[in-house]
């Protein structure tokens, strides 16, 4: 490890805080606290205090009741739970879904599986900043709408959607608010108790815990419930069975508590870090922002720029860690929906880079990445010169 690399890549996952991996080693390894939390024996009830614990912490993170949450694999499986255990409980209601094409694939692609299924689905195009206007929400809601999925923070762009308002629209309409929080949990500061919101999904390992382990919360106000995907052991009051992996949730509690000791700290740090990046490269010929500066999590810094591809981009700036579109997307070649869908050009949506940064970042990893990138950009532009204007 002698070669320095720099990884600005936390939207993708971070790191695991390390007083979560020393709670989680030791979970795992000694003592009598790997019991499974159903035996009513003491390591058992142990076991179950150890969950208990963790959804207190999670519950005072995002100000909520614990038995409002359902502890899931991550934010993919509490979506899939989320709109399809909605859907299903609500179908007979009606069948008409909303959602915008910005969504992260693992809200999208359900919501395709469920049109599929024989669900309406009405898709809504953000503006050119990535934000949704609440007007073209409220024409979109009709009779037969039973649940709307809109995500607080964008993974690609960080772009900041106006939940409160999008929910109060979904509330006064008796439909079902679903939110894809994964990006905002532990971030920005979220009042659940405040806000219109009846479904809401998280993952620990955007905020410092470990991978698969995440939560659902479930508002429970009457007409919200969902219908379970899995089926066995009573886990989980039936919603979501399966034994409970003890450690993880743990982690993700002492996460989650980490998190809310922190959130304006760590919001200080990654706003002065995106004002060292954006001056930094700025003034680069070409250079847009892919984002809306009012309105962002400070997080996440994605530009576009012209005559340069953003893969070979990726390649050029090595070794900074940064991503083209979303990490979910590095396979396909495709150009970003979520950038399309704001009106950027497949050029445009190609050359993107997504600069994410985290508790770790320092100043002088920006400047090692602002350096690399705009030497990449000119060494591409050199050896192609005049392509694509
Ligand atoms: C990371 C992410 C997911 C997927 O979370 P997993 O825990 O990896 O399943 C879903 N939605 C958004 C917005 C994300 O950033």
């Amino acid at each position: 490890m002698s070669e320095r690399t720099v990884y600005l890549d936390y939207a993708a996952t971070t790191p695991v805080a390390p007083k979560v991996a020393e709670l989680m080693t030791r979970l795992l390894t000694s003592g009598s606290d790997f019991a499974n939390p159903s035996a009513v024996h003491p390591a058992g009830r142990r076991a179950q205090a150890l969950v208990a614990t963790a959804a207190g912490q999670l519950a005072d993170l995002l100000n909520c009741d614990p038995q409002q949450l359902i502890w899931t694999s991550g934010a993919t499986e509490s979506n899939n739970l989320a709109i399809i255990g909605a859907a299903r409980y609500r179908q007979k209601r009606g069948r008409h879904l909303v959602s915008m094409p910005s969504e992260h694939k693992a809200v999208r692609d359900v919501l395709r599986a469920l049109e599929r299924d024989g669900f309406e689905l009405t898709w809504l195009a953000p503006d050119e900043s990535g934000r949704l206007n609440p007007e073209s929400l409220k024409n979109a809601l009709r009779e037969d709408t039973q649940l709307v999925s809109i995500m607080a923070v964008n993974n690609e762009t960080g772009v900041v959607q106006d939940i409160e308002q999008l929910g109060q629209l979904c509330r006064d309409a008796d439909v079902l608010f679903h939110v894809d929080a994964a990006q905002a949990v532990g971030k920005l500061p979220l009042d659940l108790a405040a806000m219109p919101v009846d479904l809401l999904s998280l993952t620990a390992h955007k905020f410092y815990g470990p991978k698969g382990i995440g939560a659902l919360y479930i508002n429970e106000r009457p007409g919200c419930h969902i219908e379970p995907l899995f089926f066995g052991g009573g886990q989980q009051r039936r919603r979501r069975p399966g034994t409970l992996p003890v450690p993880m949730i743990a982690a993700l509690g002492c996460a989650a508590e980490l998190a809310k000791g922190r959130i304006p700290a760590d919001l200080k740090h990654l706003e002065s870090l995106r004002d060292q990046l954006w001056q930094g490269i700025r003034n680069l010929d070409g250079l847009r922002l892919n984002g809306d500066p009012e309105h962002s999590f400070p997080g996440i810094l994605n530009v576009s720029v012209d005559d340069v591809e953003g893969e070979s981009l990726l390649l050029a700036m090595e070794p900074v860690c940064v991503a083209t579109g979303s990490a979910c997307n590095s396979q396909d070649r495709e150009p970003s929906m979520v950038l399309r869908s704001m009106g950027r050009s497949d050029a445009a949506a190609q050359s993107a880079i997504r600069f994410s940064y985290g508790r770790q970042t320092r100043s002088a990893d920006i400047e090692f990445a602002v350096g690399h990138y705009i030497q990449a950009v000119e060494r591409l532009r050199a050896l192609a010169p005049g392509q694509a204007a």
